[in-house]
Formats: structure tokens, sequence, C-alpha cells
């Protein structure tokens, strides 16, 4: 059993054959998937996400303003983020939120406060948080050591393609590690490194799907079904096996978010 942990199945991407896509999940033991909405929240993304989630018994929602998109929080905006939380049960997390200063989509001081509201609405929910950080890493530590340390909820390093002192310093504050198809890369020798030295009760799996195809799909769209690939370079570099690794990442999903295993 697999679960993907981070995916995007309610984009535009997937309109053409989402079902079949989810199917082929399903078949490929991938038993449980957490779509993570982004994009303006006027737009009806993040209601489109939650109502997927409503809709598969397999699929859970989080919710949360991309650090790309940070320019676009307001009051307004965290309402009807609320809103859907409070409305479905199918909402387990808060996210994706934290800093971006690769693409600097939003000024940095606007990630900046946006990630910061965000922890206390996450919070207020007693939902965990899902976080996406790239070239923030010094920001990313000390918002969270801030923000979110004396917090009960625990939450996510999605994507993580950092180094092993952010590694360290999230794992201290009670977050997991979620690695995807990145760690499959022929040159991600680096990040591999950083992935055996995560404890086993620490790690995650995602696709982020559409993006990012683990090796051998690279240049194909990405799906949850391939989140097996990413389980297997895991499992090789812990001595594990797939079935091991599945079921190692499958119980540490399952603890932070309990819900998902009623
Ligand atoms: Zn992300
Ligand atoms: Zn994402």
């Amino acid at each position: 059993m697999f679960i993907d942990s981070h995916c995007h199945i309610d984009g535009s991407e997937f309109d053409a054959d989402r079902e079949e896509v989810i199917a082929r999940a399903r078949s490929a033991g991938v038993s449980k998937l957490l779509n993570v909405g982004t994009g303006d929240p006027q737009s009806g993304a993040f209601e489109r996400a939650v109502e997927l989630a409503e809709k598969h018994t397999e699929v859970y929602a989080a919710v949360g303003l991309h650090p790309h998109d940070a320019k676009l929080f307001d009051d307004a905006a965290s309402q009807r983020l609320l809103k859907l939380v409070q409305q479905s049960k199918r909402v387990v997390a808060w996210g994706e939120i934290g800093l971006d200063y690769h693409y600097d989509h939003s000024p940095r001081e606007v990630q900046r406060v946006a990630f910061q509201r965000q922890l206390e609405l996450a919070h207020d929910a007693n939902l965990p948080i899902v976080v996406h950080t790239r070239e923030a890493e010094a920001d990313t530590i000390e918002i969270l050591r801030d923000g979110w340390n004396h917090h009960g909820a625990r939450g996510v390093m999605h994507c993580f393609s950092g180094s092993l002192e952010l590694a360290r310093a999230t794992m201290e504050l009670g977050f997991l590690i979620s690695f995807s198809g990145v760690v499959t890369f022929k040159k991600a020798d680096q990040l591999r490194s950083v992935a055996a030295a995560v404890p086993l009760d620490r790690l995650l799996i995602e696709t982020d799907c559409p993006y990012l195809s683990p090796v051998p799909y690279r240049g194909w769209r990405n799906e949850p079904a391939h989140v097996v690939e990413v389980a297997r370079t895991l499992a090789t570099i812990h001595g594990k096996t797939l079935e091991e690794m599945g079921s190692i990442t499958s119980a540490n999903f399952l603890q932070l978010f309990p819900f998902t295993g009623a």
C-alpha cells in the first residue's frame, strides 16, 4: 500500500482522464491521495479541490495560499479558505504555504506575511500544515520556529529538495519530510544523501503531479500511480523492500492525518 501525500489532480491537466488516473493509482496500490488545492482563492479553484475529495473516498484535500499567490492573500481569501475547512471533513491540512525565493512570483515580504498569517489560521483550524519552501531556508526555519513550534499540530515539508540542515531543523519541530520524483533523478545524489539521513518514521512520499515525473517516466505528465517509483528509491536508500517502504510511509501519513485512516 502506498499513499501519495501531495498531488494536484484537480487541475486542467487531468480534465480529460481524471477518473482513469485515480483508477490507475488504485491498481498500482496507491490507496490514498492528498490533493492540494492551489490558485486564486476567488476563482473557485479551492472549491473544486474539495469537491474532488468529497466525490472520491481515497482523495483528501488541503487548502491554503501557495507562496506564488501570496499577493492574493487578504481577509476575503482567508474567509473563503476557512469556510471550506469548516464545511468539509475531507480537508485534512492547510497548505501549501511557505516561501519561494526561486521564482519570486510574490514579493518576499508579502510571502512572509501570508505564511505567518496562515500558520495562525491553520492553528485555529487545528490542522497540520503542508510547507513549500525553495531557496528560502533561513527565513522558513525562523518563521516556523517563531510561529509553529509551540503548536500541537505538525506538518509536512513537501517536495523536499533542501539541505540536511533544513531537514534536521524542521524534524526538530516535528515535521515529516516528503520526497518527490526528484529523489529518483540521476543527478540527485546530494538529495539522496539527505534522504538517507531522515529516519524511517519521518519519511513520506509524493508525486507533486502533474510535475516532476520520476525516473523512468521523465518527460511525461506525472500521476499518483508513479509515487511507487519514489518509494522504490527510498527503499533502496534505506535497505528496505518496496512493500516495507510503502507500509512505513503510509503509517507515517496516517499518524499525521488520523482522519484519513477512518
Ligand atoms: Zn510546492
Ligand atoms: Zn504542490
